[in-house]
């Protein structure tokens, strides 16, 4: 609850220097600005519940650790494996290793498409490409919030 005391000083603070700001041209806009303040403030905190995201899965009988390779290292320049993973399948009794490669045929291991490591190797893959978009996105909206505000305040619209 901390948190939502932090916010509400924050918001406080800042409308109330837009209201001195704006009190003087147009009294009428003080109350429009004031409104938008707390609509963003609720938004916050929609957001802070969103975020009980937690890593919760099924956890398998063996686990799967995943390791990124240079198809080219491995396969040489000329390859079309587009992708290469070293999956370590721990299981109780040791450490069984493969190679997962992708290419225009799919994926595969060395022991065969169903092999059990083939989906731990996409599932990594997956998870890679997601977090690069994310990481654009989200420098992508900062600068675009950044600019909106500059423009917002300079307008000053009556
Ligand atoms: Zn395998």
């Amino acid at each position: 609850m901390a948190k939502v005391k932090k916010a509400g000083a924050v918001r406080v603070a800042r409308s109330g220097k837009q209201a001195k700001a704006k009190n003087a041209p147009v009294g009428a806009s003080t109350g429009a600005r004031k409104a938008g303040g707390r609509k963003r403030a609720k938004g916050k905190a929609g957001n802070r519940g969103k975020v009980k995201v937690g890593p919760r899965r099924p956890v398998p009988a063996s686990t799967f650790r995943v390791t990124a390779l240079d198809p080219q290292k491995k396969c040489g320049a000329g390859t079309s494996v587009q992708q290469l993973f070293r999956i370590n399948e721990e299981l109780a009794d040791g450490v069984r290793a493969h190679l997962v490669f992708f290419d225009r045929h799919g994926w595969y291991c060395e022991h065969g498409r169903d092999c059990p490591a083939v989906a731990p190797a996409k599932k990594f893959s997956q998870k890679v490409q997601k977090v690069q978009k994310v990481q654009q996105v989200s420098v992508m909206a900062h600068g675009n919030s950044g600019s909106n505000g500059l423009t917002h305040n300079g307008r000053m619209r009556a």
